[in-house]
């Protein structure tokens, strides 16, 4: 028979690590982005929504809208995701119900 401490220490090799996965709110990931897509737009143009595509982003579907429409692209360089309203369910709600694909805030919910 094993004496106490060959079983405690076997129990201890058996039993699997409890680490959780700790992930940010939902709504500092949106506030986040939004702070620094509004910085970089400071800056200079932001890329037109379709280098942003070809660059392998999915636009969402108002920025899809304004991608088929025959706009310039100082239009098409415009952050429309800032005025849309994912972007303050985003920001206000955690795990927004908001599910439309390419939209940068549908991806920071914690699912
Ligand atoms: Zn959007």
């Amino acid at each position: 028979m094993d004496n106490i401490e060959d079983l405690f220490f076997e129990s201890l090799s058996e039993s699997e690590p409890q680490i959780s996965e700790a992930s940010a709110p939902s709504r500092l990931k949106a506030k986040i982005y939004s702070v620094l897509v509004r910085r970089q737009a400071q800056s200079g143009p932001l890329a037109t929504l379709s280098s942003s595509q070809d660059s392998g982003r999915s636009l969402c579907i108002f920025e899809q809208l304004v991608q088929i429409s025959p706009l310039p692209d100082r239009v098409q360089s415009f952050n429309y995701c800032q005025v849309c309203h994912a972007r303050l369910l985003a920001e206000y709600f955690e795990n927004a119900p908001i599910y439309w694909s390419g939209c940068p805030y549908v991806r920071f919910q914690n699912r």
